[in-house]
């Protein structure tokens, strides 16, 4: 079979190997889908990753090829998600079923081999049915339900008046999760002129970032100094400051800013990744009633490994305006 391996920094190859052989509670997925994430860029291109030769990806679907017959949760032929996290089950927070908080994780793309492959071996615990959802709709379901996940965690409520920041695909479906929950004073912070038509287009409405206002909830989507300090700015007193954005350097805030949240009373509110099976199971329900045209106006796919490296380089360099580049395999 083919698969894309990283093999040091910058260096991504497609290469041949065999097929993963069965093991017991376990099943060989044939993936469908595989989206690329804004943290693959980092792994591929910054300084600091080193877990070389790796097979990159953690947000795909696929097929079941072949599966340990011993259950009847998963059968050959079920189209699937996959989980990336596999807990250790033993430390605190496993045994408290906050599995994105285990402390001896691993994890697919990461730490271990990942979805860029025509088969895996995955556990059937990280094994989720999609039903007729289409495989690149269900690429996407990792990170709908890190959006998902921080929405419930913000506990907002329908009159509540909402900005995010940042637009790659968490904080698009941040908007789209919130319209489906009636939630309708949804408002983006932006800097690009592309950006705006796009989120004009699904109904958003859209402030920069000369506009004074005051919000219930900001989602900060971004992780970067800047527009942390441009959130708590625009918090009303004893509003909520959700942290979706995972930032890729040391994040200092002002004293003038830190005052801000002593003085207004700020609830701030971090996000790691998401719950499962709970979050996931509850995001399958919501993107099957989405609108597809709008989920793939986000994504740039290919079905070909070579293709894929060059679109990976070529979005890395800001050469790409969609948002998420993604392998088919059809
Ligand atoms: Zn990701
Ligand atoms: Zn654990």
């Amino acid at each position: 079979m083919k698969r894309i391996i990283l093999k040091s920094r910058e260096k991504l190859y497609v290469d041949e190997c065999e097929i993963p052989k069965l093991k017991d509670l376990s099943a060989i997925v044939n993936v469908k889908a595989c989206g690329i994430c804004s943290s693959d860029y980092s792994r591929i291109y910054r300084e600091g990753f080193n877990n070389f030769p790796l097979v990159l990806g953690h947000e795909f679907s696929g097929v079941i090829a072949e599966v340990d017959e011993s259950q009847k949760r998963i059968k050959k032929n079920d189209r699937v998600v996959i989980f990336p996290l596999k807990p250790c089950f033993k430390c605190f927070n496993c045994k408290r079923n906050m599995y994105a908080q285990c402390v001896k994780y691993s994890y697919f793309g990461s730490r271990e081999d990942g979805g860029l492959q025509e088969y895996i071996s995955v556990p059937i615990w990280n094994i989720l049915p999609i039903y007729d959802i289409p495989f690149d709709i269900a690429a996407l379901i990792e990170p709908a339900a890190v959006a998902l996940h921080a929405i419930k965690k913000s506990a907002v409520k329908d009159d509540d008046k909402i900005l995010i920041f940042g637009t790659g695909v968490i904080g698009i479906f941040l908007g789209l999760i919130l319209n489906t929950m009636k939630i309708n004073n949804i408002n983006y912070m932006v800097r690009n002129q592309n950006k705006y038509e796009f989120l004009h287009s699904l109904g958003f409405s859209v402030l920069n970032h000369t506009d004074i206002d005051e919000f219930d909830v900001v989602f900060e989507c971004v992780g970067a100094n800047e527009s942390i300090e441009s959130s708590i700015n625009y918090l009303g007193a004893r509003s909520k400051l959700v942290l979706v954005g995972n930032p890729i350097s040391d994040i200092n805030i002002k004293q003038v800013i830190y005052w801000k949240i002593l003085r207004s009373e700020l609830n701030i509110i971090g996000v790691w990744n998401s719950d499962y099976p709970t979050d996931w199971k509850e995001i399958v329900d919501i993107i099957k009633n989405m609108d597809y045209r709008v989920l793939r106006s986000m994504l740039i796919q290919t079905s070909d490994f070579k293709d894929l490296i060059d679109l990976i380089d070529r979005k890395y360099k800001n050469e790409i305006s969609k948002l998420k580049v993604m392998w088919i395999n059809d």
